[in-house]
C-alpha cells in the first residue's frame, strides 16, 4: 500500500513529489476517540478526523441512520421538480437549531468549500436582485481559511492557498486578523488589537466604497490559521460595521458550528447574528460528505419575493439535498443535542488550553498558546521566544511524529500544532494527548 500510494495517489494539501520522502500514516481503523494505523499502532485522536468527528468514530445512531437510508432511498435528484422527505425534515431541524442565530432557510451542499462558494454566490445575487449589481467585492481576514474552490481560495487569507492559482476572483480584500502574537500593529492587547482591526476594516470599506462590497466572510474563531480567538468586542464590531454599510456578514461555521467552541455555534458564542452561515464537517460528523448554507429570514425573503425569475436558478450541485447526507445530519444533530456535546467541549477545551499553558512553562520551543473556547487549541512553535523566530518545519514534523509515537495524533498547520479532538472525549483521554505532547516536545 505504501508503495502504491507513492506511485498513484496525490494527497490534498501535499507535495506529490514528497510522498516517498514523507509517506503519510495509513489509518485503517477508528473506534471511539482512538485511531489505529496499518502497523497496528493505536493512538488517541486529537484532531477529530479534521475538526469534524465531534461524536467520535463509533456513533451507532449515525451509522444506523445511514444504513437505513441507503436501504430506503440512497439518492434522488433535488433539481427542479423533485426532492426527498429527509432533507425537508432536516431543514426544519436546522431552522430550530439555528433559530438563536436568526437563520431559518437552508441550501444544501456536499462540504465546506461548496458551502462557501454557495454563500459568496448568494451574496452577489442578493444585491443584484435588490438592484445593487455593483456590490461584487468580498472582504475576509488575513489568517482566515475558507476552502479550496476558486471563490473560497480568493477569500482565503494565507497566500499559500492563493498564489499558485492566480489570477483568482477579482475584488477580494483581506483585513488584518485579531492575532495578538503577530500583527502589523505590534499590539499584544486583545481589546486594543480588535479595535485596530475594526478600524482597518472601516478604512478598507471607505477606500473600496461600501456600495461595491457584497459580503464579508469571517470564522467566529479562526481555525486552520492557528486557532485565533478574537477579543469579545471583535465579532460584534464586525457585525455593526457590515450592517451599517449594507454588507452581508457570512459566518464561516464549518469548524465552529455544532458545539466545537463550547456553544452550539461560534456566532452565538459572540452574541452575533450573521446574515448567512456556512456549515459542513460535524453536521454529519464526517460520516457522509455534506453541508448547508443557512440564511436569515430577511436575506431569504429577497430571493423568495424576487419577481425577475433569476433567483438561484443556475446554482446547485448533483448532491445538494442528498438523502443519505440528510439522514446522517439528522441523526448527528439529534445525538449531539442529546449528549449536549458543547458542554463537554467547553470543559475539555479548558483542560487542554490550561494543559498547553503548562507545557509552555516546560518547553522553550512553545512561543504562544491559543484557545480556551471549546475544543480548538493551538501552540505556535518558535526557535527563539524573544525574537519569535518561526521554527523550522522539520522540527514541527519531528514533534508531530514523536507525539504520535507517544500516543496522540495532533495536527500540524504552518508553525502550529493544533488539537481539535472529538467533543465526547473524557478527561483521561484529553490527558493522554497532553502527556504525549509533553513527551513529543521533549524528544524533538
Ligand atoms: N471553511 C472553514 C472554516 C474550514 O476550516 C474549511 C476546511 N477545513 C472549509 C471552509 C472548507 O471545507 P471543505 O474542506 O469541506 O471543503
Amino acid at each position: 500500500l505504501k508503495e502504491m500510494n507513492a506511485r498513484h495517489v496525490w494527497h490534498p494539501m501535499a507535495h506529490p513529489g514528497d510522498m516517498r520522502a514523507h509517506p503519510p500514516t495509513i489509518i485503517t481503523e477508528a473506534r471511539g476517540v482512538r485511531i489505529t494505523d496499518i502497523d497496528g499502532h493505536e493512538v488517541v485522536d486529537g484532531v477529530g478526523g479534521l475538526w469534524c468527528v465531534n461524536l467520535g468514530f463509533s456513533c451507532e445512531p449515525v451509522k444506523q441512520a445511514i444504513a437505513a437510508q441507503l436501504d430506503r432511498l440512497p439518492y434522488y435528484s433535488a433539481f427542479r421538480g423533485t426532492t426527498n422527505d429527509v432533507v425537508i425534515e432536516l431543514s426544519t431541524v436546522l431552522a430550530d437549531f439555528f433559530a438563536p442565530d436568526g437563520l431559518s432557510r437552508a441550501f444544501f451542499t456536499s462540504g465546506g468549500s461548496d458551502s462557501v462558494e454557495t454563500a459568496l454566490r448568494l451574496a452577489r445575487q442578493y444585491h443584484k436582485i435588490r438592484g445593487e449589481a455593483g456590490r461584487v467585492k468580498f472582504l475576509s481576514l488575513k489568517k482566515g481559511y475558507h476552502g479550496t474552490h476558486f471563490a473560497a481560495a480568493s477569500v482565503n487569507g494565507n497566500p499559500l492557498f492563493r498564489n499558485a492559482y492566480e489570477p483568482l476572483l477579482p475584488g477580494c480584500f483581506h483585513i488584518p486578523a485579531p492575532y495578538t502574537y503577530r500583527n502589523p500593529f505590534n499590539e499584544e492587547d486583545p481589546e486594543r488589537l480588535a479595535q485596530l482591526c475594526l478600524a482597518a476594516l472601516e478604512a478598507e470599506i471607505e477606500f473600496q466604497g461600501a456600495n461595491t462590497i457584497a459580503a464579508m466572510i469571517v470564522e467566529p474563531v479562526l481555525g486552520a490559521g492557528g486557532v485565533i480567538v478574537p477579543h469579545e468586542s471583535f465579532m460584534p464590531g464586525v457585525r455593526e460595521i457590515t450592517a451599517r454599510h449594507g454588507i452581508l456578514l457570512i459566518a464561516d461555521e464549518v469548524i465552529t458550528g455544532f458545539g466545537r467552541t463550547g456553544d452550539w455555534t461560534g456566532s452565538r458564542h459572540w452574541g452575533v447574528q450573521p446574515d448567512m452561515a456556512t456549515t459542513a464537517k460535524a453536521i454529519t460528523n464526517a460520516y457522509f460528505p455534506f453541508g448547508a448554507v443557512m440564511l436569515s429570514e430577511a436575506v431569504a425573503e429577497v430571493f423568495e419575493r424576487d419577481e425577475t425569475g433569476a433567483a438561484l436558478i443556475g446554482h446547485g450541485y448533483t448532491y445538494s439535498c442528498h438523502p443519505v447526507g440528510a439522514a446522517a445530519a439528522l441523526a448527528s444533530i439529534a445525538e449531539m443535542q442529546r449528549l449536549e456535546v458543547h458542554r463537554n467541549a467547553a470543559a475539555r477545551g479548558r483542560q487542554l488550553y490550561e494543559g498547553f499553558q503548562r507545557l509552555k512553562e516546560r518547553h522553550e520551543i512553545i512561543g504562544d498558546v491559543r484557545g480556551g473556547h471549546g475544543m480548538m487549541t493551538a501552540m505556535e512553535l518558535v526557535s527563539d521566544r524573544a525574537s519569535k523566530t518561526p521554527i523550522a518545519p522539520e522540527v514541527i514534523a519531528r514533534v508531530h511524529e514523536a507525539t504520535y509515537r507517544a500516543g496522540a495524533m495532533v495536527r500540524m498547520s504552518g508553525a502550529n500544532l493544533i488539537c481539535s479532538p472529538p467533543l465526547i472525549m473524557t478527561e483521561d483521554e484529553a490527558q493522554v494527548i497532553l502527556d504525549a505532547l509533553d513527551k513529543g516536545l521533549a524528544a524533538a
